[in-house]
């Protein structure tokens, strides 16, 4: 027997039409590239969702099913087209900006974007593969000056774009399944893939994650979305502001932690997202010119690579504000965990609680968590029982774009994050590496992750990657490349080791060790690995 209830698609246009209804005298504030800054209301901006919905369907001929690029930071023309791209039922493909020229003319052509909506600050990278690019009808410049001149084919200018359109759009019914949005992985692990994510996932996760148990939204906050708009929907960070009616401030290029502290002094934000590394920095800029105000932020939610306990201590110790750690794919849109205290955990010690809050976290409703040991059973949840990480659920791809491969999905439905993991007794899922990034010393494994964020908390080291290397007598051992902290001379090999060996077993310590000026990243801030193992691993057996 069927429930007696209505049939409402849950849409990105229920989203819209909610916020504007409820929230509409809530603020998007953008920090523009040059610096300058601008202010709007959820009302101001719903009634250019409608505008940029006319100049899709009636100007640039884009139909329901058609892909639409965006190539830009994070500013308020960027929520515009999260809502009116996906509003017409076309789907907003937000394109990283820091691929390489290669990748991002994979991505476009492979996509088959129609449209692309270009920051005009950004458009050299464009020029250059432009006449590659086999699908692109048009450009549109956001945010670019009179007289602009570029060599991209048949731009046209956002704002006059929108000038000459009516306020007056019907939304057409979407079905909830309908595609919403796409973003590609960033090709950590190979060539970029697709994660093409529908209106039902994009707004269950968003209803999701408002929840005190993650990201903790509500209608008194205001946030800063540091994470990119061009990076799994900036965590569809954008779409739960509207839903809980939190003020969203947009810092677009300015992310150098000078520009955010300030943009966090100014806005009175109280919460932010954002990458380890980008939190170091600010830690790091506060340390070095401490705010003359307590900032008003208390909490700052992180992912993307494993927020060391030190940083979560520092912070907190020095500045009073929380650091929340979180886990997630492109492929899971992208939330899967987050870590926060339950009652039960109030009676432990400081450091029984930095270690628990360490880990990456629990599960949301809506999804499910299993650890698959090397052996191919189930691992129990002791904490200690490791293996590969597999989740399934509703904001979870059952598939890549364009794609028939299914090596990342199992027979029984689930996908494998390619994650190595714990989970304890509470469901506290704990990050212990990449399945690539695994080292197997003398048929033991070694967790280069808990070796960096143990080595992150050293005095003297600002950063740490540690990787394997091959090794004749114990297969692999690894070896840590160091970044040694500003002012601080460089810390012995023996004083490592000797640090070291008060949390790790023997085998597990590495005896090599490398100084570099700075650790290698990928285009989303995370270590690159790949680059470290061609510089010191490859070929090097010793
Ligand atoms: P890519 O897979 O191309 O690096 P993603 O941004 O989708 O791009 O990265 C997802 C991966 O990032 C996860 O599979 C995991 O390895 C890593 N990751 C995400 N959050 C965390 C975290 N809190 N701690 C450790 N690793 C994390």
């Amino acid at each position: 027997m069927e429930g007696l209830m209505m049939n409402y698609p849950l849409t990105t246009n229920t989203i819209l039409e909610y916020g504007n209804r409820v929230f509409h005298h809530k603020k998007i504030i953008t920090y523009l590239p040059d610096g300058t800054r601008h202010e709007y209301t959820f009302g101001a901006m719903y009634h250019r969702c409608k505008k940029l919905a006319n100049a899709l369907t009636n100007k640039l001929d884009i139909n329901k099913g058609d892909m639409v690029g965006t190539f830009a930071w994070n500013h308020g023309p960027h929520v515009e087209l999260y809502y009116g791209v996906p509003g017409i039922g076309a789907i907003c493909h937000t394109i990283n900006i820091r691929l390489s020229s290669h990748q991002t003319e994979y991505i476009i052509n492979h996509s088959e974007d129609k449209v692309i909506f270009v920051d005009a600050t950004l458009v050299p990278l464009l020029e250059k593969i432009a006449p590659l690019l086999e699908t692109v009808e048009h450009y549109v410049l956001i945010n670019s000056p009179a007289n602009f001149k570029t060599t991209l084919p048949n731009t046209l200018n956002y704002e006059d774009l929108l000038a000459e359109q009516s306020e007056n759009f019907e939304w057409p019914l979407l079905d909830e399944n309908d595609a919403s949005g796409m973003c590609y992985t960033s090709g950590t692990t190979g060539l970029p893939k697709g994660a093409l994510y529908s209106h039902r996932a994009t707004y269950l996760h968003a209803a999701t994650i408002i929840s005190p148990n993650a990201a903790n939204f509500c209608s008194q906050d205001t946030a800063l979305l540091i994470v990119p708009q061009f990076h799994v929907m900036a965590w569809g960070f954008p779409y739960l502001c509207l839903m809980s009616g939190t003020n969203m401030v947009m810092p677009s290029s300015n992310l150098q932690p000078e520009a955010l502290i300030k943009i966090l002094e100014k806005e009175k934000i109280n919460k932010a997202n954002g990458v380890p590394s980008i939190w170091m920095g600010i830690y790091q800029a506060m340390k070095k010119n401490p705010p003359t105000e307590k900032l008003t932020l208390q909490e700052y939610l992180v992912g993307g690579s494993a927020l060391p306990a030190s940083l979560i201590e520092a912070f907190e110790k020095d500045f009073g504000i929380k650091g929340i750690h979180a886990w997630g794919m492109t492929e899971t849109s992208p939330l899967g965990t987050a870590c926060r205290l339950q009652s039960k955990h109030e009676q432990l010690s400081y450091s029984e609680k930095l270690k628990i809050r360490a880990k990456q976290g629990i599960s949301f409703p809506g999804l499910e968590l299993r650890v698959i040991k090397e052996d191919g059973s189930l691992a129990a949840r002791d904490g200690k029982s490791m293996g590969e990480l597999h989740i399934k659920g509703a904001w979870v791809i059952s598939s890549y774009f364009k794609t028939n491969n299914q090596e990342n999905f199992t027979d029984d439905g689930w996908f494998k994050t390619g994650d190595v993991c714990t989970i304890d007794q509470d469901g506290y899922m704990e990050i212990t590496d990449r399945t690539k990034d695994l080292i197997k010393s003398g048929g033991e494994w070694i967790s280069s992750v808990a070796l960096e964020s143990a080595l992150m908390s050293h005095p003297k080291i600002r950063e740490a990657a540690v990787i394997a290397v091959p090794n004749k007598k114990w297969a692999e051992r690894p070896l840590a490349a160091i970044v040694v902290a500003d002012n601080q001379d460089k810390p012995s090999v023996d004083n490592l080791i000797e640090f070291l060996s008060k949390d790790f077993a023997k085998y597990q310590v590495p005896t090599n060790y490398v100084f570099i000026s700075e650790v290698p990243k990928t285009s989303v801030g995370k270590f690159d690995k790949k680059v470290l193992r061609k510089q010191f691993a490859e070929g090097k057996l010793k």
